[in-house]
């Protein structure tokens, strides 16, 4: 257990003690019950979705792309009660499990992606669906996607069409330190970040290098440049510390006490969210999701990183990763990038098409993200165009080795991938059904499951939800009754 889980869990030990040895000591009634909140990194978990997934089915006869390095021509994946308890050739389905003739098309795992707004940038695209910055303050490693996602964004199911299960959605890239991420699934109906949340994923902490946070604070009082932004973030980390470190001093104080070895409760540390944010990120409890685009600017995160005793889970957008492969493979740091998306600023000009392909070569983690509503309705063909440049010029990337940079490999860079991104007994039966190799530019989505239950069939309307607010806005209109 970690420092930081540790002490909420002692707290309420003190408070108990602290009352009943020591009454003139002021650490029984207020900061206790301060630290007693239910820690951010747990809150998100006891509701389960409203529409009970969980079901059993057995898909028969398809190609069967694991994502594990095994394929099968012909092959079956059993469901049972929502977790997948077979791969392989000729199943028969237990009674009363319903049987998916799938013969001719192509079963993936559920598609994940890494990085998406969705939800915190909700269309219609109106300001008062800007959830995604909490751009008062460079740094706000307090803020929460999850307090800010809202989960009719109609977006999201034209994303489930899309084969994918799963998302990490993000705060924006306006501060140096936006604040936490959460990772949902698509689970129909959901009413709330809670509802949609991921069991068991840990948070993220989004990050910024470079333009956006200069441009945004240059003239707020900074950082103004890339020099402030470093500066930024290595203040953060030292204030997340020494907070860690007062923690700890509290808790052997705390020790102490409980042994007898000293009369009164130390005085608790007052919780900080923010700090408890980049304290949970040093304790590795959080994983850091970094914007970064240039080679030179992930160097000195990574350097950041080592110094302050942790490990950048994923760079995101990455456009110069290819010239630091090397570095990100020895690190165990995958990068979230883009196949063809570059020189929309000038921190983004020096991409290219191979970055993935590259990126597999080292020995690195590739991972396709769509930073899109629209890109992550195509992930897929997305992974085609990085698989088919990275072939063009001689680096042999299998159909299975491209399908696990939308799929296990993200499953990895969320702590999701014990349970999630491959098809293996075990793993939750996320799956698509395609109706060609999703690697084609004809391919689409013509089923999903999450965790055994059908949550799109491409010929049954009933499975798409069309919401109020996919039916055409006026959006000028809106907008104006929004500045009033
Ligand atoms: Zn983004």
């Amino acid at each position: 257990m970690t420092t930081t889980a540790r002490i909420v869990r002692t707290l309420g030990l003190a408070a108990t003690v602290a009352s009943s040895a020591c009454a003139h000591t002021r650490s029984q009634t207020t900061a206790p019950s301060e630290q007693a909140l239910p820690d951010p990194g747990d809150s998100s978990t006891p509701l389960r979705p409203p529409v009970r997934v969980g079901a059993s089915v057995l898909v028969k006869s398809a190609r069967v792309m694991t994502a594990t390095g095994l394929t099968l021509d012909e092959g079956d994946v059993l469901i049972v009660d929502g977790v997948i308890q077979e791969v392989g050739e000729n199943l028969t389905a237990p009674e009363g499990v319903a049987v998916v003739d799938a013969r001719g098309k192509t079963v993936t795992p559920g598609l994940i992606d890494t990085h998406s707004h969705m939800g915190v940038y909700a269309s219609p695209g109106l300001r008062a669906h800007s959830d995604g910055n909490e751009a008062v303050a460079p740094t706000t490693p307090y803020a929460r996607a999850q307090d800010g996602y809202w989960p009719q964004d109609p977006q999201i199911p034209w994303a489930v069409a899309g084969g994918v299960t799963s998302a990490q959605i993000l705060p924006g890239s306006a501060n140096l330190i936006g604040g936490r991420s959460t990772v949902v699934k698509f689970y129909p109906h959901v009413r709330s970040a809670a509802e949609a949340h991921f069991p068991g994923a840990p948070d993220g902490m989004k990050m910024a290098c470079g333009e956006n946070p200069k441009r945004v604070y240059g003239d707020k009082g900074g950082p103004q440049t890339r020099m402030g932004n470093v500066a930024g973030h290595r203040r953060a980390f030292e204030d997340g510390k020494n907070y860690l470190r007062a923690l700890r001093r509290y808790e052997e104080e705390l020790d102490k006490y409980t042994r007898g070895e000293r009369d009164e409760a130390p005085d608790p540390v007052d919780r900080d969210l923010g700090l408890e944010t980049i304290a949970g990120v040093i304790e590795g409890d959080i994983f850091v999701h970094n914007h970064c685009y240039r080679a030179d600017e992930m160097l000195i995160m990574m350097s950041l990183a080592k110094e302050y005793g942790f490990t950048i889970r994923s760079f995101h957008h990455a456009v110069e990763a290819y010239k630091i492969a090397p570095e990100l493979a020895a690190a165990g740091t995958a990068a979230s990038i883009w196949a063809d998306w570059w020189g929309f600023k000038a921190e983004a000009f020096d991409g290219i098409r191979e970055n993935a392909a590259l990126l597999f070569l080292a020995g690195a983690r590739p991972i396709i993200h769509s930073d899109s509503a629209i890109g992550i309705q195509r992930l897929n063909q997305e992974a085609a165009k990085a698989m088919y440049a990275g072939r063009r010029i001689g680096v042999e990337i299998s159909d299975d080795d491209a399908l696990r940079w939308i799929t296990s490999n993200a499953a990895w860079a969320l702590g999701v991938d014990e349970v999630a991104g491959t098809l293996s007994p075990g793993k939750m039966g996320d799956l698509v059904i395609w109706n060609t190799n999703p690697f084609s530019v004809y391919a689409k989505a013509e089923q999903v499951f999450i965790e055994g239950t059908l949550v799109y069939d491409r010929d049954d309307p009933a499975t798409q939800p069309t919401t109020d607010f996919s039916v055409g806005w006026d959006l000028k209109a809106a907008q104006g009754a929004n500045d009033q």
